[in-house]
């Protein structure tokens, strides 16, 4: 009879209760991989595929970066692996991009909106990618900074056009991904319906979210202070979002740094987040945190947070937890 395993894998943790939490890595770049298996990510939640065009003199070539993302599907054997595509622009500018410069570059042409202008350079890396994951069992893609379902529906159609195309040419490639998005825009939240009914998967990118709902430069130290994501309207938007996703049965993780803030993660549970992406340093402290809460305790704290009216009144539920 063969030995059951006893001890679970880091890549999932365990309340008290036994409620399951599936933790995956946030990748830049590829030499973060080892740490990712060795802290036993349960896959790759986030790959943010910026980092190898930052780094770079020239935009990287479809080989280039097939070659880059083909030895991130490797590392991880069988497990999931989400690529983001590009999220350039904002705080991520190119040393070699003709791009104008941009009185708002945080509100300017960042993220899919730069692929979906460059549709050369979208292409290129939706092909490296599809490529780079032939015979695989799955594969996720998810589009940054999308605003509306009209986004949503414009960036799948090149990447099903990338598919045809493969496909007409004979080349290798992955032909059934799951498509999906990040959650950073407010208006995704009153959109979310249309959304749940659109896409295959969703990670709330906390970061941007954060910004973006309560105006504050996520990067500005001036303002530092205005940027909480304890906030009520924030709260409340993560629930709603995470609630409609689960009413159409679409996974939905946190990507942002809020996934790794052991302070929020009761809050996160209890509104009824299953996964969590972090940068895999923090995966034995947020593995340990999660054995030790209870789920329905995790429930009523977050009805509690999500009642109180003010970033104080939020801040005295966090302190009394
Ligand atoms: C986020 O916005 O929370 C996120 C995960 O994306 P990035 O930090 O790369 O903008
Ligand atoms: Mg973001």
């Amino acid at each position: 009879v063969a030995a059951r395993p006893t001890s679970m894998p880091a890549g999932t943790a365990r309340t008290t209760d036994g409620t399951a939490v599936d933790l995956l890595a946030n990748i830049n770049l590829l030499g973060e991989l080892p740490l990712a298996r060795r802290m036993g990510a349960a896959g790759i939640g986030l790959y943010r595929t910026e980092f190898p065009f930052l780094i770079r003199p020239s935009f990287p070539s479809e080989t280039e970066q097939y070659l880059v993302y083909r030895k991130v599907v490797s590392a991880m054997g069988d497990r999931p692996v989400v690529f983001r595509t590009l999220d350039l622009g904002g705080e991520k500018t190119l040393a070699y991009s003709d791009a104008a410069k941009e009185a708002n570059p945080e509100l300017g042409l960042r993220s899919i909106r730069f692929t979906l202008a460059y549709r050369d350079i979208f292409e290129q890396q939706l092909r490296a990618i599809l490529r780079a994951a032939a015979g695989r069992e799955s594969l996720g893609i998810m589009f940054p900074l999308i605003s509306s379902p009209d986004d949503f529906l414009r960036a799948r159609q090149v990447l099903n056009d990338c598919m045809d195309r493969l496909e007409a040419e004979g080349l290798d490639h992955h032909d059934h991904p799951a498509i999906g998005m990040m959650v950073e825009l407010p208006a995704v939240v009153e959109t979310m319906a249309e959304f749940a009914a659109l896409a295959d998967f969703f990670a709330i990118g906390t970061n941007d979210f954060v910004q973006y709902m309560l105006g504050v430069d996520r990067g500005n130290k001036r303002v530092a202070d205005y940027y909480r994501p304890e906030h009520p309207a924030v709260l409340r938007a993560l629930e709603r979002v995470v609630r409609i996703a689960g009413a159409h049965d679409k996974p939905i993780s946190i990507c942002g740094e809020m996934g790794h803030d052991t302070a929020m993660i009761p809050f996160l549970l209890g509104i009824g987040i299953r996964r969590l992406s972090l940068d895999p340093q923090f995966m034995p402290g947020v593995n340990q945190c999660i054995a030790g809460l209870e789920i329905n305790r995790c429930r009523n704290h977050a009805l509690e947070m999500m009642a109180a009216g003010s970033i104080a009144g939020v801040q005295k539920c966090l302190a009394g937890f």
